[in-house]
């Protein structure tokens, strides 16, 4: 760079000595300067050429402060031509190894327009590559699910298909962020797992339906035995402890049997309007009993014009489940707090309580089946297990979720969120009258 200003300054400085000697040296110096820029420029002009389409302009001439230039540029191409030939390489490497996976991998730009799919995307999905190359996935596989997938409102990444290839196969599609522009869709046949789940659930069903029949028996020859006058005083506390077992085994088979519904994927929710105070008015009766012996302070907060579209006997169920809880593992002179509000994404129901509180390494396994934080302590109490299974499972059935938080010693909060779509802000009463 040094090196041409002085360049330039010598040029000019000889045009500016030889106009001098002919009178003319302003004249020379400004005609030498525009000179140089007019130079300057034409090399300038002949760069961009180059660097616009390097294959079809020649290497321009370099020298000067032009050869410092040119040596950075080559510099960085050779740089990002290796970075290219890698990526290259590795996105090779990645089409092979995805090719022979078992499960479908296609990838879609951000319209949902395919991009590339392996082999397997054929058996699973029916997605032929290269022929199906720019089509819409939505527009291959139409489903709600893979709307809900790809479509405007994306809500989830996870949802199961019934095959178009064959009605029997269940597939499990699942879509993560690739890059910026492309998404990744996995599909997974998971037809045995849905069978094998099926014929679990059916075998918990047809025996605990199995079971109803001789616990009635038992329960009303026991319910005359206790009756009898002429029985002896040694019996009266073994016979009133199998009253109470058959009860609660009862309790056990209602409860299973009503998740079992509530797993049949063919019993779909008939949607209706549901007025969520009355349903948590009626709780709140059937329990005030024990509320008063308890002497628990009742908080309510609720938004009695928010109701939602869904099953009224379904959703009883859950919120009696989440408010029994409240109440059973609630020591006494505690606070329950139910509230029903409307949130930024919908609604929420909650059921706060002062208790005991849960450790926090049972929170994540407390929905599951006859999962208890204590064992003794929920038997006392003449819990079933189930109560938080069914409350998810209905949740799931509403598109809602169910999130736990709890402190031991400070009490837990027990929150359903519905999604807004769910969502009716009219007084049900108003519209029967
Ligand atoms: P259960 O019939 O035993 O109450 P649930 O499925 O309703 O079964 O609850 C599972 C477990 O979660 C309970 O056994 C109890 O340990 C814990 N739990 C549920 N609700 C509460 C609560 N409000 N406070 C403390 N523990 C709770």
């Amino acid at each position: 760079m040094r090196q041409d200003i002085w360049k330039f300054g010598i040029l000019i400085t000889i045009a500016g000595l030889l106009g001098w000697y002919f009178g003319l040296a302003l004249l020379t110096m400004l005609t030498m300067s525009l000179s140089i820029i007019a130079w300057q420029i034409y090399r300038l002009n002949l760069l961009y050429l180059w660097l616009t389409n390097y294959k079809n302009n020649p290497y321009p001439d370099t020298h000067g402060q032009f050869y410092l230039l040119h040596r950075i540029i080559n510099k960085r191409n050779n740089k990002n031509r290796a970075r290219k030939q890698q990526l290259t390489k590795h996105l090779k490497q990645f089409r092979q190894a995805a090719s022979v996976l078992p499960n479908a991998i296609v990838l879609v730009n951000e319209f949902g327009k395919i991009r590339w799919s392996n082999t397997n995307a054929e058996t699973i999905f029916g997605i032929k590559w290269p022929s199906d190359n720019g089509v819409g996935f939505t527009d291959l596989i139409r489903d709600p699910e893979i709307d809900k997938l790809l479509g405007k409102d994306q809500s989830q990444n996870e949802a199961e298909i019934t095959s178009k290839l064959d009605q029997h196969v269940t597939i499990s599609v699942q879509i993560v962020n690739y890059t910026n522009e492309l998404r990744m869709i996995i599909g997974r046949d998971i037809t045995r797992l849905v069978k094998t789940n099926q014929i679990q659930s059916d075998f918990v069903a047809n025996v605990s339906h199995e079971l109803k029949t001789p616990l009635t028996v038992l329960k009303g020859y026991l319910e005359i035995l206790q009756n009898n006058s002429s029985l002896t005083k040694e019996l009266e506390k073994p016979l009133q402890q199998m009253a109470t077992q058959s009860g609660r085994m009862e309790l056990i088979v209602q409860d299973l049997l009503y998740l079992a519904k509530l797993e049949n994927r063919n019993e779909q929710i008939n949607h209706k309007a549901v007025d969520i105070t009355n349903i948590i008015n009626t709780i709140i009766e059937t329990i005030s009993e024990r509320i008063h012996k308890k002497q628990l302070k009742l908080e309510l907060d609720i938004d009695s014009k928010l109701n939602v579209l869904g099953s009224q006997t379904e959703l009883h169920a859950a919120f009696s489940n989440l408010i029994f809880n409240a109440v059973n593992y609630t020591p006494k002179n505690g606070i329950i707090n139910v509230s029903w509000q409307p949130t930024e994404e919908g609604a929420t129901f909650s059921v706060k309580d002062n208790g005991e509180g849960i450790p926090a390494k049972h929170l994540s396994r407390l929905t599951q089946r006859f999962y208890r934080a204590d064992n003794d302590r929920s038997r006392e109490r003449g819990g079933t297990g189930l109560g938080l299974a069914i409350a998810k499972h209905v949740l799931q059935r509403h598109e809602a979720t169910l999130e736990i938080d709890s402190q031991i010693g400070i009490g837990s909060e027990f929150r359903c969120s519905f999604p807004v779509k769910l969502l009716i802000e009219t007084e049900l009463q108003e519209i029967a009258h």
